[in-house]
């Protein structure tokens, strides 16, 4: 409702069963170009990873089911592409982006992120924040010394500790989560999470209403409290955890 940029960039490819958000940051329109960049980037290693399990230069971790991998690479990889991008053009020194990612594969969830876009998964009526956000008030939260509650109000609030961009290594948080039929997945920038608590979130996403009427709902919500930062949120709902589900 503020800016006249939107920042945040997203992408769903149902057929490739990824789910992207990415919320840029920098001077100008700089932070556009950094979450488009990243998401451009990991849709292209993820499309072409999909029938190998190549995923060089980035190492294979063989703790990691083979989808989680070609998530994580493609993250690392989307990093080395905003890093060059600013190589090329010095007008772009300082862009970053922040991204979550959520690559499905038969009954595993591969989730992976960087900074405070967020993974929640709706199941049985419960929300669950599936990642950590990469943010100094979170930091300051996990180590006891603010509550959430002071974290919401803080004046650093916004400042990440991991982006893509940042400094020459990035480190991917991935984990990996059984799926089962019913659960829905949201993936949001900050724009969402800053405006309405999870509780707030969880009222909304309980609706039976259309993921489409949901999302449209959630925005509406988050705008509704000022709405000083873009918002994006992404829904997928798993109709069925086979392995080669007919759908
Ligand atoms: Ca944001």
């Amino acid at each position: 409702m503020v800016r006249t940029h939107n920042e945040d960039c997203f992408h769903i490819d149902p057929a490739l069963q990824i789910f992207v958000v990415a919320d840029g940051m920098g001077g100008h329109s700089h932070g556009e170009i950094a979450s488009r960049i990243a998401v451009a980037s990991i849709l292209e290693f993820v499309r072409a990873s999909a029938d190998h399990d190549r995923t060089w230069p980035v190492v294979y971790d063989a703790r990691l089911q083979r989808h989680s991998n070609r998530l994580r690479a493609a993250i690392r990889i989307a990093h080395d592409d905003v890093l060059n991008a600013i190589r090329q053009n010095g007008n772009l020194q300082g862009m970053g982006t922040t991204v979550v990612g959520l690559l499905l594969d038969g009954e595993t969830a591969a989730i992976a992120h960087v900074g405070d876009s967020r993974a929640y998964r709706l199941r049985d009526d419960q929300l669950e924040l599936l990642t950590q956000d990469h943010t100094w008030v979170n930091e300051q939260v996990v180590a006891g010394h603010l509550s959430a509650e002071q974290a919401r109000s803080h004046p650093l609030k916004n400042v990440v500790t991991r982006a893509l961009g940042g400094d020459s290594e990035v480190m991917v948080d991935v984990q990996e989560r059984e799926v089962r039929a019913g659960d829905l997945f949201l993936l949001c920038s900050d724009g969402l999470t800053t405006m309405l608590n999870d509780a707030e979130i969880r009222e909304q996403l309980r609706s039976e209403e259309p993921l489409d009427v949901v999302c449209r709902g959630l925005v509406r919500a988050a705008n509704a409290r000022g709405g000083l930062d873009n918002v994006t949120v992404l829904l997928a709902k798993v109709e069925s955890a086979e392995e080669n589900p007919e759908e």
